[in-house]
């Protein structure tokens, strides 16, 4: 789940913060009315307390002057001396009513009874509170009583007549009537009740106001005492202030509590509307402040979020839309500094598509860069012609291995700058190493020839740095468009293909061949079959004896590679060897050849056979400076000598890499391996160049020998290059030799060995030994 957003945790924080500071405040001013209340509640009750206690004395005083009037009723007095019972009983009943009493005694002056409306039977007794009466004469006497479960208000007040005669006791009811008079008449609260114990910290209420709230019958149900200050308590769900008043009472006359109840939630209700105000403000304020929480939160958000919105869009590689935020304040810096950012991965990504797309060294786009350039002014011009250029320059390797890298790439600088001047307008690219790639489009066939050989000229000049002279070695294969291919990497690949064919040209330029190309589907998969051929060991190899011509002795054969490709029977090593040699094949097929040659001879020597085995070389061989180590091994593997093995390789192998060709050459030479020139004649190879080679043995082309019983010219050839050869030192074979003539001729003029259909066809290894084994049969 995402987090609450800015917007609505600033609004919230807003309201938080209002409802805290509102509700703080609220409490505190609940708080302090309530005390106040409380104080103000426990003053009036102390008021009413009092006021109760007034209010009896105002009983006591209106029943007093009352029963004065009695005194003076000279009927009742006349009455007490006669003892006139019944007389005195119906003035008592009659005051009695007057003053509401519910009971009237006359007591003499001894203290008993002398009559009593309520039980005329008790004359005589003593009267039940004498303590009431001891004082009666001084001042009102009067206290409550309970009886049968009610209170009465007892008030003595003493007969003169004019001496005192006797006193009479008024009992007035106590009761709810008269607690709600006195309510009316009075500030009493509305919560009045009188209350007797009756038990340990329990109490009946014996009387109680106009409102019945059940002061007593809360507390008494709690087991405490009453209070007798101003205490507060919870009754009935409601808060109260509460004081128990006790009234006066006589000895033995029982307690009687006044319970007065102060009710703090009707006190509280004045505030109520000021409770409600506040509400309406809360919820206002409330209001009020989301919404300006909101808006505030939206001036800050919206940028936030704009540029929050424009930082997914710059990761997606849009740095366009970048939101417009000018304000004075974080937000405003936020975007600047955003704006900065932006500009900065701009920058920075600008530079990282060009670092992608170009070469380091020249500046020039890379080869991905030519690729997809090319590829889309095809693509808008379905159908153009075009041409493009491969220029390679070939002598670099040579050039880093020995004047370093700096040098190197300066070199490749400057080559760049010849480039583009002759290349004009047209597109520039390094395409590999030692390649550049020039993009003419709408250009033909004569026209991009004719701009090849201007790059030749260019690059044909050497590089020039301190003392140092430095030939570049260019050439420039051309592959054109629609022609050729109709997509940038196989125009690549083609023009690559025949800059590879050009390096071995004299012109230096060469135009794609398709029959030429190394790479056709048929050739690749030709090759893949080779190479699984070579790892199953499915190749043969077969040998072609030579005949020396002293003794006609068969004293060495020629090893000669053999593939049946399954289900197209053999195929000419011609061809495959070409085209391993240019696929770069021919290294492996060159090692399989090596030791399968190398273990026959191991088989010949164990036989008694007398013959050396010549194996072939090609050019990249030539080139390949593990190889005389390689060969080295395996002869000492065998325990071979090195005498038993020859190699031979053509005069254009050993043209094309002259440097490596004598090192690698040499080594062999050294080990003590002849090497033999083949096809000799056939090339440019002069003697004097030759000379220069650790060479033993020349071969004399079959071209030279298959026609020389009947050819005048091939004879002078011949002769001349077997007498040319003896005089430098060589050994001289004559390849292709078919018939008895020829090899006659060459037995004339001194040849020393002979090979060809003649001695022998190539055979395979069992046939060879066989041959060797049978007893010589002479010239053939
Ligand atoms: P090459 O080295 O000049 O081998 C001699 C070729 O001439 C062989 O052809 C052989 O069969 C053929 N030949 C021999 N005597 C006569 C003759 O009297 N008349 C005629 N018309 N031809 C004769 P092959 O075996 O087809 O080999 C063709 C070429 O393939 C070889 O020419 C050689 O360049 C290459 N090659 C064959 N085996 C190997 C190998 O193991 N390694 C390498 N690198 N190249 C090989
Ligand atoms: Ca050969
Ligand atoms: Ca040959």
């Amino acid at each position: 789940m995402r987090a609450p957003g800015f917007r609505s945790r600033l609004a919230l924080f807003f309201v938080a913060s209002l409802v805290l500071v509102q509700g703080l405040t609220a409490l505190l001013t609940y708080g302090i009315a309530h005390r106040q209340l409380v104080a103000e509640g426990g003053r009036q009750l102390s008021v009413n307390a009092g006021a109760f206690v007034a209010q009896m004395n105002d009983l006591s005083i209106r029943v007093a002057n009352g029963v004065q009037i009695l005194s003076l009723d000279y009927g009742l007095r006349s009455a007490i001396g006669a003892r006139d019972k019944e007389t005195v009983l119906s003035v008592l009943r009659n005051h009695g009513r007057r003053v509401g009493a519910a009971r009237m005694q006359l007591l003499g002056l001894d203290g008993r009874v002398q009559a009593d409306t309520l039980a005329p039977a008790s004359d005589g007794e003593p009267f039940a509170f004498p303590d009431l009466l001891a004082s009666a004469y001084d001042r009102r006497s009067a206290a409550v009583i309970v009886s049968e479960g009610k209170a009465y208000w007892l008030v003595v007040v003493p007969i003169y007549a004019p001496q005192p005669v006797g006193l009479v006791v008024a009992s007035i009811p106590v009761d709810d009537a008269l607690l709600a008079h006195m309510q009316e008449l009075s500030a009493l609260p509305r919560d009045v009740e009188l209350a007797t114990p009756v038990g340990e910290g329990r109490y009946a209420v014996i009387a109680r106001g106009s409102h019945d709230s059940g002061l007593t019958e809360s507390l008494s149900a709690r087991g405490e005492p009453l209070p007798s200050t101003p205490t507060l308590a919870a009754i009935g769900g409601r808060e109260y202030l509460v004081l128990a008043q006790l009234l006066r009472q006589p000895k033995g006359g029982g307690a009687v509590y006044a319970v007065l109840g102060y009710s703090l939630d009707d006190a509280l209700r004045p505030y109520l509307p000021v409770w409600n105000a506040w509400l309406a403000v809360l919820m206002v304020g409330l209001a009020g402040g989301f919404l300006v929480a909101w808006l505030v939160a939206r001036g800050v958000a919206r940028p936030v979020e704009a540029l929050a919105g424009s930082a997914r869009r710059i990761a997606a590689g849009d740095y366009d839309d970048v939101p417009d935020v000018r304000r004075g304040d974080e937000v405003g810096d936020l975007a600047i500094a955003f704006h900065t950012m932006t500009d900065a991965i701009r920058e920075r990504e600008r530079r990282i598509l060009h670092q992608a797309s170009h070469d380091g060294v020249t500046g020039l786009p890379n080869r991905a860069a030519a690729e997809s350039a090319v590829d889309d002014d095809l693509a808008t011009t379905p159908g153009m012609q075009g041409a493009l250029l491969i220029v390679g320059v070939n002598r670099l390797p040579e050039i880093v291995k020995t004047v370093g890298h700096a040098l190197a790439d300066r070199l490749m600088r400057e080559a760049a700058v010849r480039l583009g001047q002759v290349a004009g307008t047209h597109f520039v690219a390094r395409a590999t190493d030692t390649q550049f790639a020039v993009w003419l489009r709408d250009t033909g066939r004569m026209e991009a020839i004719d701009t090849a050989f201007r790059i030749m000229d260019a690059l044909g000049l050497p590089y020039l740095e301190a003392d140092i002279r430095m030939d570049l070695g260019p050439a420039v294969g051309i592959a054109l468009t629609p022609g050729h291919g109709e997509r940038a990497a196989i125009l690549l690949r083609r023009a690559e293909v025949a800059e590879f064919a050009a390096v071995g040209s004299t012109r230096g330029v060469d135009v794609y061949d398709p029959e030429a190309d190394p790479h056709r589907p048929e050739r690749l998969s030709l090759m893949g079959e080779l190479r699984a051929a070579i790892e199953a060991d499915a190749l043969e190899l077969w040998y072609q004896p030579k005949r020396r011509m002293a003794d006609g002795v068969i004293d060495s054969a020629e090893a000669l590679v053999r593939w049946h490709r399954p289900g197209r029977g053999a195929v000419s090593p011609e061809l495959f060897v070409a085209v391993a040699e240019e696929t770069g094949t021919i290294g492996r097929l060159t090692r399989w050849v090596l030791a399968r040659a190398i273990r026959e001879m191991t088989a010949l020597a164990a036989a008694g056979i007398d013959v050396t085995v010549a194996v072939n070389l090609s050019a990249r061989d030539v080139g390949d400076s593990e190889l005389a180590g390689r060969v080295e091994a395996l002869l000492r593997a065998h325990s071979l000598p090195a005498q038993a093995l020859s190699l031979e390789v053509t005069e254009s192998a050993v043209i094309h890499e002259p440097a490596a060709a004598l090192q690698v050459l040499g080594q062999l030479a050294d080990m003590g391996i002849d090497v033999a020139i083949d096809d000799f004649g056939s090339g440019q190879a002069s003697f004097a160049y030759l000379r220069r080679l650790p060479v033993t043995e020349l071969k004399i082309d079959r071209m030279f020998v298959q026609h020389l019983a009947t050819d005048e010219t091939d004879r002078v050839i011949v002769q001349s290059l077997v007498e040319l050869g003896h005089r430098l030192g060589y050994r001289v074979t004559a390849e292709g030799v078919e018939d008895e003539g020829s090899l006659a001729f060459l037995a004339e003029v001194g040849c020393d060995h002979a090979q060809g259909y003649l001695v022998g066809r190539p055979m395979p290894f069992a046939d060879l030994v066989a041959r060797c084994m049978a007893p010589a049969s002479g010239d053939s």
